[in-house]
């Protein structure tokens, strides 16, 4: 059994932005060549000069607000407050549950002279304890 064909049916391509309030897919017709509509930025032909090409390319930026140095603060400030809570554990100044899930990435590189003094304290403790 064959499906039964559609003469006059023509397929396009449907935009593929997804409304911020709604949460819902655009699905207007897309441009000819493109996955969004002229509305969801078909149109748009990115920087032309060569000036903005290169601002663009070291930018490298997922959108308008979020830039490679700003990632890079905000990864070092979540390592020290992981680094904090780490050594404020081992000393038992903190108590109660720690912050769950992965540790961040750049923990060696926050607070390095604490993180030795620390490591020092814990040598000095399994010392005297033994
Ligand atoms: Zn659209």
């Amino acid at each position: 059994m064959t499906p039964i064909e559609q003469p006059h049916a023509m397929h396009y391509v449907r935009c593929a932005a997804v409304f911020k309030a709604t949460g819902q897919r655009c699905a207007a017709i897309a441009l000819l060549g493109k996955h969004t509509c002229a509305r969801h930025g078909a149109l748009s032909t990115g920087p032309k000069t060569p000036e903005g090409r290169q601002r663009c390319a070291e930018a490298r930026t997922v959108h308008g607000r979020e830039t490679t140095t700003m990632r890079m603060e905000r990864s070092l400030a979540s390592a020290r407050l992981a680094v904090l809570e780490s050594v404020g554990f081992g000393l038992g100044l903190m108590t109660g549950t720690r912050t769950r899930g992965r540790k961040p990435d750049r923990m060696g590189d926050a607070y390095p002279e604490l993180q030795a003094l620390y490591q020092k304290l814990v040598i000095e403790r399994a010392k005297h304890s033994a």
